[in-house]
């Protein structure tokens, strides 16, 4: 049978960046409902690889046989003293609208200088191997806050997220763009380089 990668989340876009990335591994890649597993998992880390290490953690104490993945990521934004970080998701609320969340942001950087703006989105990937040993990698994607809110594509904070050396937002890119440059895409290539590497180790099929 083929080794299979359970990818913690419920997110299709998601879904979709991991099979694009780690499709050619010769393994079976399947969300947390494809795997019929579910799951409330408390997210208090206090870092976003905390935050991966618990979510892969749970999901692989419940399947033991297979590869784990969870992420966690977030938008830090240097004026506002990182925020929203690790609270991304829940900032003013989990189920307040991007468009409230992002006009806000861009309210609380009102008259803040071009070279104060800058920000980053993070992504920690965390990953629990069958014998239970873990493994991390972390993607950033560096940018500034923009003036206002433009694009179409992409989610969450991607409309505000100005990228200078590209001249839009994350939310302007395609989606293959996006893949490329961003902080999950960076971080599930680093791990795919880790566990090619581990999977290849003596003693292990
Ligand atoms: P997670 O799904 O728990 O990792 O939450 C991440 C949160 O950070 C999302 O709900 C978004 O608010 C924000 N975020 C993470 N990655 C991105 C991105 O690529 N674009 C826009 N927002 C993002």
């Amino acid at each position: 049978m083929k080794q299979r990668i359970i990818f913690a989340t419920g997110n299709q876009g998601k879904m979709r960046e991991i099979r694009m990335i780690m499709g050619d591994m010769g393994m079976e890649i399947l969300s947390m409902k494809e795997a019929g597993l579910e799951a409330d998992i408390i997210e208090d880390g206090k870092t976003f690889e905390e935050n991966a290490l618990i979510k892969a953690r749970t999901i692989w104490k419940m399947t033991k046989n297979d590869i784990v993945l969870a992420d966690d990521s977030g938008l830090e934004i240097d004026y506002l003293n990182k925020e929203p970080g690790i609270y991304s998701a829940r900032y003013m609320g989990e189920d307040t609208s991007y468009d409230i969340k992002n006009t806000k942001i861009l309210e609380r950087l009102n008259g803040v200088k071009e070279e104060e703006r800058t920000a980053r989105f993070v992504c920690s990937i965390a990953c629990a191997l069958p014998g239970g040993k873990t493994l991390t990698s972390r993607g950033v994607m560096e940018g500034r806050i923009g003036y206002e809110i433009r694009g179409e594509n992409g989610f969450g904070y991607d409309p505000v997220f100005y990228l200078p050396a590209i001249g839009c937002t994350s939310a302007e890119l395609s989606p293959e763009q996006k893949n490329e440059l961003s902080h999950r895409g960076k971080a599930l290539r680093e791990m795919k380089e880790k566990l090619v590497k581990i999977l290849k180790e003596p003693g292990r099929e």
